[in-house]
């Protein structure tokens, strides 16, 4: 389900533009528009939830989870590793309302890194 004046919605539905790194029927995942690492991709499911605490159903994290994995391939950076962050919420600072999980690589990261 779409949530009207999403941004992420709107990405999905094609209607703002996205670099994208992986797409099928459930899940879409795009590079973020201002990167914190060489790699920094975002997956974000198509049906709207606010954050990760939003009546997500197990199956569709699971999902969205796996699809971490697929991402990392992609990408090169299953074997050197990688951080997985879901901002949730004021004290996270997410900052768009739409569920999305930040896979972050490329490069040794260090204790000031996200
Ligand atoms: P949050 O702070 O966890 O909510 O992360 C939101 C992320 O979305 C930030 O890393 C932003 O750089 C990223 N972002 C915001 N607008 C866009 C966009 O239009 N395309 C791609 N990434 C975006």
């Amino acid at each position: 389900m779409r949530k009207e004046d999403c941004l992420f919605c709107k990405i999905v539905a094609g209607e703002i533009p996205s670099t994208k790194v992986y797409e099928d029927e459930r899940v879409l995942a795009f590079e973020d528009v201002s990167p914190q690492m060489p790699v920094h991709t975002l997956i974000v499911p198509k049906d709207h939830y606010d954050n990760i605490g939003d009546g997500v159903p197990d199956e569709e994290l699971g999902y969205l989870f796996n699809t971490v994995r697929k991402v990392a391939d992609i990408k090169g950076i299953a074997e050197s590793g990688y951080r997985v962050i879901v901002n949730t919420n004021n004290d996270a600072q997410q900052s768009v309302h739409h569920l999305h999980v930040h896979v972050l690589g490329g490069a040794p990261m260090n204790s000031g890194d996200p």
